[in-house]
C-alpha cells in the first residue's frame, strides 16, 4: 500500500503563523522531510518516534541535492508512510513544491498541498508594509533575485519588471541587491523610489531597512543585511513610517528568560511575546505530583490552598465538590483562586497580598479550630506556624514537590545573555542556580519577597520585584523597568 505525501508550508518563521492544518499533519506524520527555513518549534508538534530528516539546500551548511529529496519522498511514500514535506513559507512559492508534486503524480503517489504564509507577504506585514494599497499599488509581483541580473542568460525580463505597475517583491535577493537596483533604475523606475529590505521577517531579531533604489545596495551592505531577507520595491514601502507596529510594542528588543516549570511557563511566555519580547524558556524546575490519600474533610473548618498546582491536585483528590460545604476555603493568589473557580469552588478568603503573610492577616477574624493546608512538600512554615500560635490544630497535606530540571548548555547561555531573568518562586531561584544558571549580567526580576529572599541567599539583589506578587504583577514590573 502506498503512503501519502503532504507538501506543507510552515510559514515564514514565527511559529504562530503555522496553519492549523500544518500542525495537525505534523502531529500525524511518520516522516518529516524539512528545510532549514522552517520555525524550529514546528517540529515540536511531531509525535514521538516520528523520523525527522533535514533536506535543506539554502545558505551555508549541509546541502541536500534535490534528487536526494525526491528519492527520500518516493522511498518513504512507497513504504506506506505518512510523509510531511515541510517547507518554509508556501510550498509553491520558490519552494520547488511544484516539481515535487509532478514527481509524485508521475509515480502515482497520492499527495495533498497545504499552502503556507509566504515570506514575501509576511515579512513586509511585520515591517508595517502592505504589499498592495489603493492608489499606491494595485498589483504585486513575486520575483526571484537568485540569478545574476547582469548575465545575458538572465531569465528575468528587467525592462518589463521595471515597467510593472505595482509592488515588486524579491526573494533570495540580498547578494544581487546592487544589480537589482541598477537594472530597475535603468528600466525607468525612479531612483528615489522607496525600497524596504526585511531581514529575518517575523522572527526574533527582525530588522528592516527603509531606503531608496539609489542607496539601498550601499546601505544594506553598511548594515550587513544577510539572508533570509525580502526586498520590496514600491511606494508602499514608505508606509512603514506610518504603519510600523512591531517595534512599537513595549518590550520590543528585550530578551527575557522564564525559569518557571514548563507546564506553567507558557502563559507568562505568551504574554511577554505579545508585548514584543523574545522569550528564552529555561525551565529549571518541574512539578512532580506526590501520592496523597483523600483527606477526611469532615474534621476541618478551614482548608487553605497555596498555589494553582495545589488547587488542581487537591480538587483531583475529592470525589465531590460538596465535601467542602461548610468549610472555609482560603486561597493564596489570584491564580489559585482561578484554579478553584474552574473546579466549581468559590474561595471564601483570598488575601490582597499573594503571600502566606497576607493570608495570615486575612484570616485574623476567621475562627479556626482545625485547619488543613494543601501545598507543596517544601513550602514555607509561615501559615502553619501562625495558625498553631492561634491555638488551631494544623495538618499539612503535601500534594506535589518541585524538583530540579537540568538546563542545556545552549539554554543556560541564552538565559545568561538575556536582558532579564524572571523568577516566580524561591525554588525556581534555587534550581536555576543548581542547574548552572547565572545570576550575573541580566537584570533579575522577582515575583515577590520570598523569591527575592532566595535571590539574596545566593548573593544577588533583585533589580525589580513585582507587586502584586503574581505573574501579571511581574509583567507590569517588567514593563515599568523597560519603559
Ligand atoms: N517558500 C518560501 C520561499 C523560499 S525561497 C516562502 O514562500 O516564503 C527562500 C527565500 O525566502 C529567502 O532567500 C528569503 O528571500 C525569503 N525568506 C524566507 N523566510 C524569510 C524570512 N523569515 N524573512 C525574510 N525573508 C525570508
Amino acid at each position: 500500500m502506498s503512503g501519502i505525501v503532504h507538501l506543507v508550508g510552515a510559514g515564514p518563521g514565527d511559529p504562530g503563523l503555522l496553519t492549523v492544518r500544518a500542525v495537525e499533519l505534523i502531529a500525524q506524520a511518520d516522516v518529516i522531510l524539512h528545510d532549514r527555513l522552517i520555525p524550529h518549534e514546528a517540529l515540536a508538534h511531531a509525535r514521538e518516534g516520528a523520523e525527522l530528516v533535514y533536506v535543506g539546500k539554502e545558505g551555508a551548511g549541509a546541502q541536500v541535492p534535490q534528487e536526494a529529496t525526491h528519492a527520500f519522498l518516493l522511498e518513504h511514500a512507497r513504504a506506506g508512510r505518512r510523509v510531511v514535506r515541510l517547507k518554509g513559507g508556501d510550498p509553491f512559492v520558490f519552494g520547488r513544491g511544484g516539481e515535487e508534486a509532478q514527481l509524485l503524480r508521475a509515480a502515482g503517489i497520492p499527495f495533498e498541498v497545504v499552502p503556507g504564509i509566504t515570506a514575501g507577504v509576511a515579512a513586509p506585514a511585520y515591517a508595517g508594509i502592505p504589499v498592495t494599497q489603493r492608489e499606491l499599488a494595485s498589483g504585486v509581483a513575486f520575483v526571484t533575485g537568485h540569478e545574476d541580473p547582469s548575465k545575458p542568460e538572465s531569465q528575468l525580463d528587467w525592462p518589463a519588471l521595471a515597467a510593472f505597475p505595482g509592488t515588486l517583491v524579491f526573494y533570495m535577493g540580498v547578494r544581487a541587491l546592487p544589480r537589482i537596483a541598477e537594472q530597475l533604475i535603468q528600466g525607468g523606475r525612479a531612483a528615489d523610489e522607496p525600497v524596504a529590505v526585511v531581514e529575518r521577517g517575523t522572527l526574533p531579531g527582525q530588522r528592516t531597512l527603509l531606503a531608496t533604489l539609489a542607496d539601498v545596495a550601499e546601505r544594506a551592505a553598511a548594515e550587513k543585511i544577510k539572508a533570509p531577507a525580502i526586498t520590496l520595491v514600491g511606494p508602499v514601502a514608505a508606509l512603514r513610517e506610518e504603519i510600523a507596529w512591531l517595534e512599537r510594542r513595549p518590550l520590543h528588543g528585550r530578551t527575557i528568560a522564564v525559569t518557571r516549570a514548563r507546564a506553567q511557563a507558557s502563559a507568562l511566555a505568551a504574554r511577554l511575546r505579545e508585548l514584543g519580547a523574545a522569550v528564552v524558556e529555561a525551565p529549571a524546575i518541574r512539578i512532580e505530583p506526590l501520592p496523597a490519600a483523600k483527606p477526611d474533610l469532615a474534621r476541618y473548618d478551614l482548608v487553605a490552598i497555596t498555589s494553582p498546582n495545589g488547587a488542581e491536585r487537591f480538587m483531583d483528590l475529592l470525589r465531590d465538590a460538596r465535601e467542602l460545604a461548610g468549610i472555609t476555603v482560603a486561597a493564596i493568589g489570584p491564580g489559585t483562586a482561578r484554579a478553584l473557580r474552574e473546579r466549581g469552588i468559590e474561595p471564601d478568603v483570598v488575601p490582597q497580598r499573594a503571600v502566606a503573610e497576607g493570608l495570615v492577616e486575612a484570616l485574623e477574624d476567621v475562627p479556626v479550630t482545625r485547619a488543613l493546608i494543601a501545598r507543596a512538600s517544601e513550602g514555607r512554615d509561615v501559615l502553619p506556624n501562625a495558625l498553631r500560635e492561634r491555638g488551631a490544630e494544623v495538618d499539612e497535606l503535601a500534594l506535589y514537590e518541585t524538583v530540579a530540571e537540568p538546563l542545556e548548555e545552549a539554554t543556560r547561555a541564552a538565559a545568561a545573555a538575556a536582558d532579564y531573568v524572571t523568577f516566580t518562586s524561591a525554588s525556581s531561584v534555587r534550581f536555576y542556580v543548581q542547574a548552572g544558571g547565572s545570576l550575573d549580567g541580566p537584570r533579575l526580576a522577582s515575583i515577590g519577597p520570598a523569591t527575592s529572599a532566595a535571590l539574596r541567599e545566593h548573593g544577588a539583589e533583585p533589580d525589580l520585584e513585582a507587586d502584586p506578587h503574581t505573574p501579571d504583577g511581574l509583567v507590569d514590573a517588567l514593563l515599568r523597568d523597560a519603559g
